[in-house]
């Protein structure tokens, strides 16, 4: 069945759900991040002090995070170099080169990195086509860009069919 490359190995409320301890249980040592909606709301343009908090706390656990966005230079590197992350524009998910080279940069292995991310046609689909533990956050905001928008239709039937056959269970 080709939908269950859209089917995440998990699903959380929010990033901050994703921890350094619950990682490293799961000997998980990188994550790979989208940015808009995952980290923050899509249109604020820099990292909130909880999030902050969140790299930083990732960071004295020796876990490594790239940023990888399909969002333009201005917007990923005006986000990202204040954090001291490394950040992957225009990534063209879910192609699988940029999830390639954030491990090459990180100097990681597959199956020690998760891709994590808001949206099944880019983040889960990329992410696991790749052969990633893929994580889903429900979106920071009810708001998207323009080409989101018409990927979250598709997105919601998809979502809906894995709600009816119990393969996800969804509390929203
Ligand atoms: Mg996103």
């Amino acid at each position: 069945m080709v939908l269950k490359h859209f089917l995440p190995n998990q699903h959380v409320k929010s990033i901050f759900e994703i921890t350094p301890d619950t990682l490293a249980e799961r000997g998980v040592k990188g994550i790979i991040t989208d940015l808009d909606n995952t980290l923050v709301e899509w249109d604020r343009p820099n990292a909130t002090p909880k999030l902050i908090k969140w790299f930083e706390d990732m960071k004295n656990s020796n876990i490594k995070v790239t940023i990888v966005s399909n969002n333009n230079e201005n917007r990923v590197k005006a986000f990202s170099e204040p954090l001291n992350i490394p950040f992957i524009y225009q990534a063209r998910k879910p192609m699988g080169r940029a999830f390639r080279r954030a491990l090459t940069e990180m100097g990681l292995q597959q199956d020690e990195t998760v891709v994590i991310g808001d949206q099944l046609l880019t983040d889960v689909l990329g992410g696991n086509r790749s052969g990633f533990h893929t994580v889903l956050v429900v979106p920071v905001a009810q708001t998207d860009g323009f080409i989101t928008r018409f990927n979250r239709k598709v997105e919601r039937r998809i979502l809906n069919f894995f709600r009816k056959k119990g393969m996800i269970q969804w509390e929203d």
